[in-house]
């Protein structure tokens, strides 16, 4: 395999920083099965305070926070309804069904944008013993498998106004809430307490190794706790894995506007290219979607071609190939992948 010099397959790739080694180096520690991490329970309080929410819980994963809200939210039997490409649907493997006894519809959207008729199309409730109620609204933001799609408040407020007065929930997936956050300029609260729970991921473009935090009220995160434990995801002495995140929350997330610029400047330059294969418009935060079939290639054609050029991608579909820009994808690693990407656009 050839060297590479940008690796766009996801933001899952980050290697901490030096600065963020030694941060975790320095951390306090105790046994948080007990709570006597106080590294663990200042993340806690810290990500509940920026999202709006009275308490928090650390998670080693995002899909460990997400099933932890929904079965807060959802009895076995009921509903909850989610976008066609959610990743509590489609990337979770089943935990809903398999843990929670969840059962779930979908709705269809364009790149994964919330359309409030997408959700309350679905929403049944008041049906007695005749039809499954729904219990849940699953918003995620940015949407993943939609391109980094950045969801608008007033649609998310405009389903959370209908949703209420029905007792029906809402969860958001914030995987890469700081990314939409940065993209927009809605302040994370604004977000977060439009939902009773919310995900968010450390270890994406904030760049952590590991973890992420569930937040909600006091109540919820209390018993989140005990399921936590039951799901075999009671740590020890984590507070240097927290410590990582504190560092992520100090230094990473403005920093995401560049990875925004330079996927910018990556679909600006394909299109330059071969202007089917994406309209820069789309691209919204820190990940690109090229259609490659607009130009008579198929997905794994161009990854492999990418990847001669040292350039890693993923092909999300058969003509859909993804990249995600960032901590560990610099501007000389940006035009590295503009190259490649233009070259064999090109010659297509
Ligand atoms: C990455 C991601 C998650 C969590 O994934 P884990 O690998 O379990 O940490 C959840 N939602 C979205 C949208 C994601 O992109």
């Amino acid at each position: 395999m050839p060297q590479i010099v940008a690796d766009l397959l996801s933001d899952t790739l980050t290697r901490p920083t030096t600065a963020m080694r030694e941060a975790m180096a320095r951390a306090d520690v105790g046994d948080d099965v007990f709570g006597e991490d106080p590294t663990v329970r200042a993340l806690e309080e810290r990500v509940a305070g920026l999202l709006g929410h009275e308490a928090g819980l650390f998670t080693p994963t995002g899909s460990m926070a997400n099933q932890l809200g929904l079965r807060l939210h959802v009895a076995p039997g009921r509903e909850m309804v989610a976008d066609q490409q959610a990743h509590v649907v489609r990337a979770e493997l089943g935990a809903a069904a398999a843990f929670s006894g969840i059962t779930s519809r979908t709705w269809p959207s364009v790149r994964g944008r919330l359309e409030p008729a997408g959700p309350m199309s679905l929403v049944t409730t008041g049906v007695g013993p005749y039809q499954v109620e729904t219990a849940l609204v699953v918003v995620e933001n940015t949407h993943n498998f939609g391109g980094g799609t950045v969801q608008s408040l007033d649609a998310i407020r405009e389903v959370r106004t209908a949703t209420r007065d029905l007792g029906v929930a809402m969860h958001l997936d914030g995987a890469r809430l700081w990314n939409a956050h940065v993209a927009s300029g809605v302040a994370l609260a604004d977000y977060g307490t439009e939902f009773d729970t919310v995900s968010v991921c450390l270890s994406k473009g904030l760049g952590a190794p590991v973890g992420s935090v569930l937040l909600g009220s006091a109540d919820a995160m209390a018993e989140a706790r005990v399921w936590r434990k039951r799901y075999g995801g009671g740590m020890r002495q984590v507070g240097f894995l927290a410590a990582a995140g504190l560092h992520a929350l100090d230094h990473h997330v403005e920093r995401l506007a560049d990875d925004h610029e330079r996927a910018a400047r990556f679909a600006r330059a394909c299109a330059e290219a071969a202007p089917e294969v994406v309209d820069p418009a789309t691209v919204e935060t820190n990940i690109v979607v090229l259609d490659v079939g607009a130009v008579g290639l198929r997905a794994a054609a161009f990854v492999e071609a990418l990847l001669e050029r040292g350039v890693r991608t993923y092909a999300v579909g058969p003509t859909a190939v993804r990249l995600v820009w960032h901590l560990d994808v610099d501007d000389a690693g940006t035009a590295a992948a503009v190259d490649a990407a233009t070259a064999v656009l090109a010659r297509a």
